[in-house]
Formats: structure tokens, C-alpha cells, sequence
């Protein structure tokens, strides 16, 4: 059987359990963390200030809430600029006994630091092959899959370069991609477009956040691609409210598109992207309600069944599909 990395190290494929494919364990800036470690973080929405170093905490918190709820693995797509730290990620793991698969890449909608500005898509494949096959940060823990993104400013050159990268790695190493997308401005067909002229099998990639529209036509010319798709920000209610994210993936159900689909939150135990004033203004204006790992496993997965969600779609969902995404086998 297949085995999959985790932050504990490699299990075999059937071990990944029921699996949240896209929750954060930490969300902020590394390099303002760095340069001002005290200048304070939020523990998600809604906000709790969070004491400097608190992050592990609430990271735990989150974690041991997943596990209560019969949460037994998640994909962390925590990459460059979101923070990535491994060893953080590894002490969680083994304090609470959530599995965690860890990912590389780089999370930007557009600006690259000169290193990269100045690199072209196989050296910064370089990179992720080794976080791939060596370890990452100086670990022996291995990336289980890539990171990348584009969002409103669309295919820029750097994005584009980031998506070839990112191709590039998965050709060499078979790990799959994970393509943050913006569904309003239809960026996931244009990644595919990406990915299908680097040779990537359209089967190893998964458009992010594509639960964000309930478009079902835009969705249909995604799936007929041949990707994965995440319906994966159950409580950011400014995207897409939760009252038409249940139709749409019950819709997608109906066609047939189980073995495509994901169902997560993108939660992050932690986020540093905002002050205290604006998480009370988005929290206020119902922008974000329930925004937690604890969202789909206690309020979503009740719902979708009490709507005709079968066991089987359910298992497919949230067993099947992460095992199938992540190694290229079926259970
Ligand atoms: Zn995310």
C-alpha cells in the first residue's frame, strides 16, 4: 500500500482516517513575526487575543477539538508567508495525536521576495523537490504535497511562475498540487491551463476554494478537467454563506461528483492578518461565523446527511478522496 508523510513521519495510506484536507494550524507573516515577535496575533475568527507565543495553544486547542470530534488527520497547506514551521506542526501532532501532512510552496497572490524574483520555475522546483524527498527546514519530515495560488490579481508573472514550479516539482516527485483559487474572477481554469502545459495528470491537482461560488456551471468546467475541488471555507460566510455552500456541494453529490470533492473550513488556530478592530467588524457584520476546525465535523457533516448526504459520499469525502489525492491510489 501507498504511504503518505506526515509531521510524525511516513504511514501507510489506510492509516490517514477521516481527514479535513484544508485546515491551518498557524496563519501569520513569517518575516513580521521575526522582525517583531511580540507584535501580537489573533486566535482566528472570532478573534481572542493570543499571549506572544500563545499560538501553540490555541494551535493544541484546535487540534484536540478536531480529534474529539473524530477528525484524525488534516492537510495543512501552511507554506511560505502563512508561516510554515514543521517542528511547530510536529509537536502538535504528537501532543494531540491529529495526523498532520505537511506541505511546500509559496502562498502569495503576487509579490516574491528578490530571491525568487530573480529564480526561474526549476530552481524554485529545486526547493520543493527537496522538501519533498529530503526533509524540510532541516527535518527528516517530508512534504506531502504542493502549495501554490493565485487570487484577484490574477495569472501574474509570478504567479505563473509559481504554478510552473510547482508543476515541475510534482512531475519529478508525484506529489500533488493544491491551487489556491478565486472562483469569482474563475482563476482555477486558468491554473489548470497552467498545469496541463507543464504534463502535470490534472487527476494530482486540487482548486482550492472553488466552494466559494455556487456556480455550478464554472464548477462543472472545472471538474470536467479532471481536478479535485475544495469546498473547503465552511464560516468565511463573506465568500459564499453556508446557506448556499450546502446546495452546492448536495447538487454536486447528485451529479455524481463525489470522488472530486472536499469538505473543509480553511481555519487557522491563529492569524495574524488582522487587528483586534477589523475581526470585531467582520465578525459584527456576519462575515465570518463559525469559522473553525471544529465547523465541519460538528455543524456541516449533520447538515449535508440530514440533506441526503449518503455514508458513502461522506466516506468518500472525507476518507477516500484525501488517500487518492495524496498518493495517486485508490483505498
Ligand atoms: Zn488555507
Amino acid at each position: 500500500m501507498a504511504t503518505i508523510e506526515t509531521v510524525t513521519g511516513p504511514i501507510a495510506a489506510g492509516q490517514l482516517g477521516t481527514t479535513l484536507i484544508h485546515e491551518h494550524l498557524i496563519a501569520r507573516d513569517e518575516a513580521v513575526h521575526t522582525q517583531w515577535p511580540d507584535a501580537g496575533t489573533f486566535g482566528g475568527i472570532p478573534e481572542r487575543a493570543i499571549e506572544p507565543g500563545g499560538e501553540y495553544d490555541a494551535a493544541v486547542e484546535a487540534a484536540e477539538a478536531a480529534v474529539g470530534f473524530g477528525i484524525e488527520s488534516i492537510g495543512d497547506p501552511t507554506a511560505m508567508f502563512l508561516g510554515r514551521d514543521v517542528d511547530f506542526m510536529r509537536r502538535v501532532s504528537e501532543q494531540t495525536g491529529l495526523k498532520v501532512v505537511a506541505c511546500t510552496g509559496i502562498y502569495t497572490y503576487d509579490h516574491l521576495p528578490s530571491f525568487f524574483a530573480s529564480r526561474d520555475p526549476d530552481q524554485i522546483a529545486e526547493l520543493y523537490v527537496g522538501d519533498i524527498e529530503r526533509g524540510i527546514q532541516g527535518t527528516e519530515i517530508k512534504a506531502g504535497f504542493i502549495k501554490c495560488a493565485a487570487d484577484e490579481p490574477g495569472i501574474t508573472d509570478n504567479v505563473d511562475k509559481l504554478h510552473r514550479a510547482a508543476a515541475r516539482a510534482s512531475l519529478r516527485t508525484g506529489a500533488p498540487i493544491m491551487a489556491h483559487s478565486r472562483p469569482a474572477s474563475e482563476t482555477g481554469l486558468k491554473q489548470v491551463e497552467i498545469f496541463e502545459s507543464e504534463g502535470v495528470d490534472p487527476s494530482r491537482v486540487q482548486i482550492a476554494h472553488t466552494g466559494d461560488t455556487d456556480d455550478l456551471d464554472y464548477i462543472e468546467r472545472l471538474l470536467d478537467k479532471g481536478v479535485y475541488i475544495g469546498m473547503d471555507r465552511y464560516g468565511l460566510e463573506l465568500y459564499l454563506p453556508a446557506a448556499q455552500r450546502d446546495p452546492t456541494v448536495l447538487a454536486l453529490l447528485e451529479r455524481g461528483y463525489a470522488e472530486r470533492m472536499f469538505i473543509s473550513a480553511d481555519s487557522c488556530a491563529t492569524l495574524d492578518w488582522f487587528p483586534a478592530n477589523v475581526i470585531e467588524q467582520l465578525v459584527a457584520a456576519g462575515m465570518a461565523v463559525d469559522w473553525d476546525i471544529r465547523n465541519v465535523p460538528e455543524q456541516v457533516l449533520p447538515r449535508l446527511r440530514e440533506a441526503g448526504m449518503s455514508a458513502e459520499h461522506e466516506r468518500t469525502m472525507m476518507v477516500g478522496n484525501p488517500v487518492r489525492w495524496l498518493t495517486g491510489e485508490s483505498l
